[in-house]
């Protein structure tokens, strides 16, 4: 069914699992996680970043909420690092259940006052809200946009932000980085620092930049408090790079035999994940 992203992360805080938040600008890749998601019987949450959005359009929207209603598994709509209010007036106009606000680049005090009030504005209408506080890095070219060096959260502030802002779930910096990272940069997670900021705060607690870090790390965060884990470039290589291989074939054209393999190849990395991250079956929970 389709649901807000507190109804799905709260659960998941209060049984310690997390909830993969796939990337999605694509309809087949949508309905391959979907079917995947149905397959493990695991919630989820289908991020698109604004980027995404221009892409694939709005007016897809409704029939992502369409095939959430009728799903076996509970969905939410995510509208993925929201920068402005008017762009969280646009995700609640089309049909997102639950919308970050990242104006983790601005001041504290920026911060809280966009935070809480695309929270209020929200809460209005029944949808949840992520924010985030601290700034995780950016690795490579395609990566989302965020600084070189990663701000890592303070745990001290983390509980100051919740408090003021209201929001329902919180983006942490602890080590990750948006895209793909380069052989000279090696992903690690301040494991201490998560553990630190969930003895502290209480609502759920979510990873971005997914992607590329070592699986023992991404069970350990798991363990320790992380809700919800956003995989974006891993599901995407995936399905780009069985799709190279089928193009070799250049006879080939019509995209119900081109992309049904590179469907499958994603399937596999994202039940993984799935498993990874102690969703597989959770959805019996709802
Ligand atoms: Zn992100």
């Amino acid at each position: 069914m389709l649901t807000t992203g507190k109804a799905i992360l709260d659960v998941a805080n209060e049984k310690n699992f997390a909830v993969p938040a796939f990337n999605i600008s694509d309809y087949a890749m949508f309905n391959g996680i979907v079917d995947i998601s149905e397959e493990k019987h695991a919630p989820l949450f289908i991020g698109i970043h604004p980027d995404e959005v221009r892409h694939i359009g709005v007016d897809v929207i409704a029939a992502m909420t369409q095939r959430a209603h009728r799903s076996s598994v509970p969905i939410a709509i995510h509208w993925d690092h929201g920068a402005t209010y008017e762009e969280m007036l646009t995700a609640i106009h089309v049909g997102f259940t639950s919308v970050m606000i990242d104006a983790s680049l601005q001041s504290f005090a920026d911060n809280v006052a966009i935070s809480r009030k695309v929270a209020e504005t929200a809460h209005a209408v029944g949808l949840s809200v992520e924010a985030e506080l601290g700034t995780i890095g950016k690795a490579d070219s395609e990566g989302e946009a965020g600084t070189d060096a990663i701000i890592y959260t303070d745990p001290v502030d983390a509980v100051t932000f919740v408090r003021e802002t209201g929001v329902d779930s919180l983006a942490v910096a602890i080590g990750t980085y948006h895209g793909l990272y380069p052989k000279t940069l090696k992903p690690e997670l301040k494991l201490d620092l998560l553990k630190e900021i969930k003895d502290r705060v209480r609502i759920p607690l979510v990873l971005h930049g997914g992607s590329g870090n070592p699986d023992d790390e991404i069970a350990q965060s798991v363990k320790l408090g992380i809700n919800k884990i956003n995989i974006s470039s891993d599901i995407k290589v995936a399905y780009h790079a069985k799709m190279r291989e089928v193009l070799a074939d250049a006879g080939l054209r019509e995209p119900l035999n081109i992309q049904p393999p590179c469907i499958a190849a994603m399937k596999a990395v994202a039940a993984h994940k799935i498993d990874l991250f102690e969703a597989t079956g959770k959805a019996d929970l709802y």
